[in-house]
């Protein structure tokens, strides 16, 4: 079975401030699959309310049970903030940034 093809969830698509990467907005989107970097937006998940702005750079990946979390610190206000990875995620890249944080 199909699933509805209608969504009213919120889609944002974004160009990737780091890599230039086109990233489809899911509504849950919140960091670049590809390079995992993000922008400071949210001051809680989706809010958008964040005014820093400044890009987020992924500075390590754990594993906790099922999930994978990447923590980010954002370059501009040094915060640290920690995002689950999803399947659409590049786990060659969080590999990469995993190995280089041991
Ligand atoms: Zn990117
Ligand atoms: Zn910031």
């Amino acid at each position: 079975m199909i699933g509805s093809k209608k969504f009213t969830r919120k889609v944002e698509d974004f160009i990737c401030e780091h890599c230039k990467a086109e990233v489809k907005g899911n509504g849950y989107t919140n960091h670049c699959p590809k390079c995992l970097w993000s922008k400071h937006v949210d001051m809680n998940p989706g809010d958008r309310a964040e005014q820093c702005g400044g890009l987020m750079k992924p500075i390590k990946v754990v594993k906790e049970g099922k999930d994978y979390i990447v923590e980010q610190v954002c370059e501009k206000c040094k915060i640290h903030r920690r995002k689950r990875l999803v399947k659409e995620d590049d786990f060659g890249v969080a590999a990469e940034i995993q190995r280089k944080s041991l």
